[in-house]
């Protein structure tokens, strides 16, 4: 597993966030950083949801 430090440190998971600071959060993450994946209880409720990525 690689951490992309450098887009952690500009993109911090802001205090209390919403549903959709989360998932946000999450897609970008994702698309820069593999350290870990979206928690399986943020993707049940993307697909509940039904919303796409
Ligand atoms: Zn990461």
């Amino acid at each position: 597993m690689k951490i992309n430090r450098e887009w952690h440190l500009k993109n911090k998971m802001p205090t209390n966030p919403s549903f959709e600071e989360r998932v946000h959060w999450h897609i970008e993450h994702q698309k820069n950083c593999n350290c870990r994946p979206i928690p399986e209880k943020l993707v049940k409720e993307i697909e509940k949801k039904g919303l796409r990525f």
